[in-house]
């Protein structure tokens, strides 16, 4: 099933994981696999599942655990593919392997730049991988987008034509990157409305559990923190449950605002998280 057929019914609410690392120990894997149990017993429309985000390259990861999803729970996959980690050929024959495996989603994107910035894939940007893979066959193709501006953008024009490229390219549903200012999705809805964008774009929250990770998040993707969120992780700093806790609330306000507002849908950055993305399922559950 192509997964742009469930805004048929709005608002959609999907996960993001990450797989477990390849040298991960076999205790980790098996609390990766529990915690993946509690996550699909949510029910989301789709799981997406990362790749190589954090710097690391592994692809049958990926493939496997998309696999697993889909077999095991019944769920729609989107497998994301990095373009600068693809030649090519790398790309045709990944594709091969997602159709044997009846898979029909898949994010493209350019990837996160290696810190030498040096490309070793054929794809420059985000745009070139989805033209090859609108090429390649009948799959259905999400992008990402960027409320707060892309860090690499000229200004919010250039990326906003930039996004409109991609999408004219073949992307037929969009995932904003993390924020947590929602009046910045809403006046980005608005360039991409008089930029005449016109597919869904689903609003990634994140949940903060841990206010370095958060900070060096934002600063490497050029999220903004307003003020209420920082006085937030300032005051829990030291203790991390009351952390997850506030982190977890600032969340689910969020949604509800974004639900209160007819957002399409939300895509949750889980980080793996059974807790807490139970936690807001269950908080959201009678608001959809
Ligand atoms: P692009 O759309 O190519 O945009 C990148 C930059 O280039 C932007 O500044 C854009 O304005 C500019 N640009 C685009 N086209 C042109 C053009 N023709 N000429 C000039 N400039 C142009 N990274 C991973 O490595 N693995 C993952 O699994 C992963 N998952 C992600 C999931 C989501 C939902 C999001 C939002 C991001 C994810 N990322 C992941 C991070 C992503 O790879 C980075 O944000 C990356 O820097 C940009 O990717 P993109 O696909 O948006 O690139």
């Amino acid at each position: 099933m192509k997964v742009v057929d469930c805004f048929k019914e709005r608002p959609v609410i999907s996960f993001e994981i990450f797989p477990p690392r390849p040298n991960a120990s076999e205790k980790s894997i098996e609390r990766f696999y529990d915690n993946l149990d509690v996550l699909a017993s949510l029910k989301p429309a789709y799981i997406s599942v990362t790749y190589g985000a954090g710097g690391s390259d592994n692809k049958s990861g990926t493939l496997d655990l998309c696999r697993y999803i889909k077999q095991h729970y019944g769920i729609e996959v989107v497998p994301h593919i990095p373009g600068i980690n693809f030649t090519t050929s790398a790309v045709k024959s990944y594709l091969d392997e997602l159709k044997a495996s009846n898979i029909e989603n898949v994010l493209a994107l350019r990837g996160d730049l290696p810190e030498d910035g040096q490309i070793k894939g054929d794809f420059q940007y985000a745009s070139d991988l989805v033209t090859e893979i609108k090429r390649d066959g009948d799959f259905n193709v999400l992008g990402a987008c960027y409320p707060d501006v892309h860090p690499e953008a000229k200004d919010s024009v250039d990326d906003i034509k930039n996004l409109k490229c991609k999408v004219d390219a073949g992307v037929s549903q969009l995932i904003t990157q993390l924020f947590f200012e929602n009046e910045h999705y809403y006046q980005f809805l608005e360039r991409c409305e008089l930029a005449d964008i016109d597919v869904p774009v689903q609003a990634g929250i994140m949940s903060v559990v841990n206010e370095r990770q958060i900070k060096r998040m934002a600063t490497m993707n050029g999220v903004g923190l307003p003020q209420k969120f920082l006085r937030m992780m300032n005051h829990y700093q030291d203790n991390p449950v009351a952390m997850r806790d506030a982190g977890t609330a600032y969340a689910i306000d969020q949604i509800v605002d974004l639900l209160s507002e007819g957002v399409d849908g939300v895509h949750l950055y889980t980080m793996d998280n059974p807790v807490v993305t139970k936690r807001i399922c269950g908080a959201i559950e009678t608001l959809i």
